[in-house]
């Protein structure tokens, strides 16, 4: 358990549980925290305050939402959680903090797949008089406000855009190191290189898939809190599931949710493809699945996620060759193996729970199942807000009308939608931009927005 779960509170700090931020709010920099914490701590709204886990992080402190002014909660989004190294229903210790300006702060990509050449002074925008310390992932965010705090606060989080997307970035040094904010006088540097993030949450986390409340508290107590407290179980005597089907239809989220439940567990994550391994040359394919168990036992925790399982393991009695029989074998002997304490799950996915050989769903194999469905008018609009999340928005956009109209759509299709309303957002900027140039300069970065209308010809397509 983290530290803040035993230790004494000491003068001059308050000791909160740990819970999600809305997903709004998330990469914003901000906490929400009860007025009271505010009294006990001397802060006002805007103030810094470290946050303490296993390890500390910063952020600004805003006050709770109405409903949960009487909770001893602190809400911090996926980011921060990885940052201070803690995770929801966990405690924490907090304080006030005393930030410096800050003389050179260098960023890196916390993603491989992001190639940056933004400017560093668009950049310097964003980061703001946002408390920073080496090692900290943080976000780039829209212009959209943070709710619920006084103007003079709010200003504060009305950075300019930075992108059409919200970047991840990772706190690579500091000077002076320790705890600082930027200021007019701060160099800043963008690296081009990744840098494997400290916290594998920088990359996917709970925030990060929408509509899903539920299916994340079912799959927090099946996965989660076996992965990352086994000896609860041990003590208990009860054996943690060591199967969970998700079946729902395709783009719905459940590549995604598995790799999130992965980066919030701290395990290590593999990925079997049903029908690329199924692909493979004759006994290759066993093989394959083999090794991917092997490795996985050596690197508990671990989740082995197994996509579109139907194709591995159909229903026997429709079966017509060998190598696919086997198969079937193979994976059920390798989940018997699973010695009964290893500290791995196997989350399998489908889109056709009907096809797969009933002996996958025994007691002691996949006995747990979920089911994703597509998801409803509240599911659809916090999709929206994670695919917008980072997006400069006009004025005239609603994410609740959109949402209504956007009837049947999947994860993977509002994703789709966002994107190409981006795309009709650069387009109109396009003859602005001098394509020779490295960098996009900061004051056309500043006017890009993706407006109502965009989003309007992204739905046509
Ligand atoms: P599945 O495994 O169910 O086919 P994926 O997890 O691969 O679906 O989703 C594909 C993409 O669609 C994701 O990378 C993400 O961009 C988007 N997506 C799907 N579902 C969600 C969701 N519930 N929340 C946020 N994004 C989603």
């Amino acid at each position: 358990m983290a530290e803040a779960d035993t230790a004494k509170v000491e003068e001059g700090t308050v000791r909160l549980q740990v819970a999600a931020a809305r997903q709004e709010e998330s990469g914003r920099g901000v906490v929400r925290m009860p007025r009271t914490a505010f009294q006990k701590l001397g802060i006002t709204e805007g103030d810094a305050v470290e946050i303490e886990g296993k390890r500390s992080t910063l952020a600004v402190a805003v006050p709770s939402y109405d409903e949960d002014e009487a909770l001893d909660v602190i809400r911090l989004d996926g980011l921060q959680r990885g940052n201070a190294e803690t995770s929801s229903g966990e405690h924490v210790i907090v304080r006030r903090a005393e930030t410096k300006p800050a003389t050179r702060v260098v960023f890196a990509p916390a993603r491989r797949e992001m190639r940056l050449h933004g400017p560093s002074e668009a950049l310097k925008k964003v980061f703001f008089k946002q408390p920073l310390t080496t090692g900290d992932l943080v976000a780039t965010h829209g212009q959209q406000p943070v709710q619920n705090v006084p103007p003079e606060v709010r200003r504060m989080f009305n950075a300019p855009a930075y992108a059409l997307t919200q970047i991840r970035l990772q706190v690579v040094s500091t000077s002076p190191k320790g705890f600082v904010h930027i200021d007019e006088n701060t160099e800043v540097e963008l690296r081009t290189e990744f840098e494997e993030p400290r916290d594998a949450r920088g990359l996917i986390n709970y925030d990060d898939v929408g509509g899903m409340d539920e299916t994340i508290k079912a799959l927090r107590e099946m996965v989660e809190l076996p992965l990352r407290y086994p000896e609860l179980f041990t003590r208990l005597g009860v054996d943690p599931p060591k199967g969970v089907l998700l079946h729902g239809p395709p783009g719905t989220g459940k590549t995604r949710l598995a790799q999130a439940v992965a980066n919030e567990s701290d395990a290590e994550f593999f990925t079997i493809n049903g029908p690329e391994i199924m692909g493979s040359a004759y006994g290759e394919s066993e093989k394959r699945l083999r090794e991917v168990f092997e490795e996985a036992e050596r690197s508990q925790p671990a989740i082995v996620f197994i996509d579109e399982v139907d194709s591995i393991a159909p229903k026997r009695e429709r079966v017509q060759g060998e190598a696919e029989k086997r198969l079937v074998a193979q994976l059920l002997t390798l989940m018997e193996g699973l010695q009964a304490r290893s500290n791995l799950v196997v989350i399998a996915a489908t889109n056709r729970p009907d096809a797969i050989d009933e002996a996958l769903r025994r007691p002691g194999r996949f006995d747990r199942e979920i089911v994703i469905g597509v998801p409803d008018e509240s599911g659809r609009r916090e999709i929206l807000a994670i695919h917008t999340r980072g997006m400069p928005l006009g004025e005239g956009v609603d994410l609740g009308e959109l949402s209504r109209s956007t009837h049947g759509f999947v994860g993977a299709d509002i994703a789709a939608l966002a994107r190409e309303a981006a795309i009709e957002a650069v387009r109109r900027i396009m003859p602005k931009l001098d394509l020779d140039a490295r960098e996009i300069p900061a004051e056309v970065l500043e006017e890009l927005c993706v407006e109502k209308n965009d989003f309007r010809e992204a739905l046509k397509r």
